[in-house]
């Protein structure tokens, strides 16, 4: 099983640099609908239904789906032609295993799975999860486009048997102002305890203008290519 975790226009290429192949996925988990989350899902789903012939299984948090087919994908995928040049009327289901998420911990395959609410752009839907590998123990958070992780999750009491593993956060490193749509680092500032395990994310081109500041944040970045193994991420990380 691969879960990613949203499918942007860059995925394809980068899971290219990094050797690996668009027909290993077998989950992709949607967070919202902008075209850095799910731009390349156009793409997964013609080579997986015309090359591979194969479906992903798509997770749609609860209301998403409805907005991800037509609100984007529908005008890409809703009309193919068959081999005699006829027109052919598809569905999301045409092309992926949607799996619509329910709310509070669910089981996506081997993995627990449980989507919140993130506080991303005023009136749109968006959505951040929490996922654990029951067999190794490993957990993460993973933010997606949000202003502030969910204040509750950000304290809750993960069972012992979990690692608090990894968030990986949204940061704007460029720009003043107010925190909306993306969270400058400026306002990225929790209890200790939480702040140590932020990885951030989505944090734009300049990262070397502002390696300093985020230092003094006592903060990390997650570079483009890089493996976080789970539990020990750690150890791992190359700050
Ligand atoms: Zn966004």
């Amino acid at each position: 099983m691969r879960l990613m975790i949203d499918f942007g226009s860059l995925a394809p290429i980068r899971l290219e640099a990094m050797g690996r192949s668009l027909a290993e996925i077998t989950h992709v988990a949607v967070s919202h609908i902008h075209a850095d989350h799910i731009g390349g899902l156009e793409e997964l789903a013609f080579l997986s239904h015309f090359v591979h012939n194969r479906k992903v299984v798509l997770l749609t948090p609860p209301g998403l789906r409805h907005l991800l087919w037509e609100h984007s994908l529908r005008g890409g995928l809703e009309m193919v032609a068959d081999e005699n040049g006829e027109p052919v009327h598809c569905e999301l289901e045409t092309y992926f295993h949607v799996h619509e998420m329910e709310h509070g911990w669910q089981q996506v395959g081997t993995l627990s799975v449980l989507p919140f609410r993130t506080d991303h752009v005023p009136g749109k839907d968006s959505w951040g999860f929490v996922v654990r590998d029951e067999e190794s123990g490993g957990q993460m958070i993973f933010g997606c486009d949000t202003r502030v992780c969910h204040p509750e999750l950000m304290e809750d009491p993960i069972s012992e048997d979990f690692e608090r593993g990894p968030i990986f956060h949204d940061c704007r490193l460029s720009g003043g102002g107010a925190s909306t749509i993306h969270v400058p680092l400026s306002e990225i500032r929790y209890p200790a305890q939480v702040q140590e395990r932020i990885v951030l994310v989505h944090y734009g081109d300049n990262l070397r203008l502002h390696q300093d500041a985020i230092r003094e944040a006592g903060l990390r970045v997650a570079h483009p290519d890089e493996i976080i193994k789970l539990p020990e991420w750690r150890a791992r990380l190359r700050g």
